[in-house]
């Protein structure tokens, strides 16, 4: 199956990453969100991280202004009628996806193919909400998209052997690389990560280290290039909390009970650099630890 037209669900850091990448891939792109203040505003910020690859000399100023032009806002799913494929990326929440793809189902053709961007939700539960399993997949692409070179692969339990192969090749045109992962909470990558930065947020609860010692200790002893704190807040706490609930929940394994410190962050709202405020402040010129 030949993809062309693209939608893309949700139009926050994950979202305006993937329209970023496939129109640069060449493919038309459709984005919608809650509201089109949201779509307007990812489109200025793929325009600056275009900017940003221009400078670098990855992109021309020419291949931005073709690619801006491939992506559209949709005010609703009824523009979704002939995309080839619909990538979901809004907030990791099951209730806000159950919504979706009810609403997108009865929208989209019979032979297209339907993918969630989740971090940690069961693939073949949001297929089933679908109705049409088979042409449904996970497709977790990360953060920074247009920086990262992996994107991870989940076949739901009725998924097709042609939506994968389409799939695949799909992440292939846009120069990434795919692993392969079962459909189990988490995937690969975030059942990884995801408890290594609830258990820095523990090691801060318990006043083993501070905020700075936490994240240098890892950059300077683990050589990660960046802290699990810094990294927490640009994930998103609210992301990396749902992810914990749904480790703990899906495997029912106390040892990924989410810190409670991590989820007064997210009762405050301070989810991170998406609101300017979490394990740091980034209010000023730079950014200052909130403990
Ligand atoms: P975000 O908070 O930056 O963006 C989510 C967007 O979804 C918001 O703009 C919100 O308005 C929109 N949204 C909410 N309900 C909607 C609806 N009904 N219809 C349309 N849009 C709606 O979150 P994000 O970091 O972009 O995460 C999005 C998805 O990508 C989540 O499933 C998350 O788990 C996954 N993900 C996140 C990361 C990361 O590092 N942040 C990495 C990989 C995957």
């Amino acid at each position: 199956m030949a993809i062309k037209k693209v939608g893309v669900i949700g139009a926050g850091q994950m979202g305006s990453g993937i329209a970023h990448v496939v129109a640069l891939a060449g493919y038309d792109v459709l984005l919608t969100d809650l509201t089109k203040e949201a779509v307007d505003k990812a489109i200025e910020t793929i325009g600056r991280n275009m900017d940003r690859q221009i400078a670098r000399g990855i992109i021309t100023v020419a291949d931005k202004q073709a690619a801006l032009q491939r992506i559209s806002y949709a005010p609703d799913y009824d523009a979704f009628a002939d995309c080839d494929l619909v990538i979901e990326a809004a907030t990791e929440d099951e209730s806000v996806k159950r919504k979706i793809f009810t609403e997108l189902s009865p929208k989209v053709k019979p032979d297209a193919i339907v993918a969630s961007n989740t971090s940690s939700i069961s693939i073949t539960r949001l297929a089933s909400i679908t109705k049409r399993p088979e042409r449904f997949i996970g497709m977790h692409f990360m953060n920074p998209v247009p920086v990262m070179q992996l994107v991870e692969l989940i076949r739901g339990i009725a998924t097709e052997d042609d939506t994968f192969a389409t799939a695949r090749e799909f992440v292939e045109s846009l120069g990434k690389t795919i692993a392969v992962a079962e459909d189990f909470p988490a995937f690969i990558v975030n059942r990884i990560l995801l408890p290594m930065i609830n258990e820095a947020v523990y090691t801060l609860y318990e006043g083993v280290g501070t905020v700075e010692a936490i994240d240098k200790a890892m950059r300077l002893g683990a050589n990660h290039p960046m802290g699990p704190l810094e990294l927490a807040d640009f994930i998103g706490l609210d992301t990396c909390l749902s992810v914990m609930q749904v480790l703990y929940e899906g495997l029912a394994d106390s040892k990924y009970r989410p810190c409670p410190l991590l989820v007064k962050y997210v009762e405050a709202g301070w989810l991170g650099r998406k609101t300017q405020r979490g394990f740091y402040d980034y209010r000023g010129e730079k950014p200052v630890p909130t403990r």
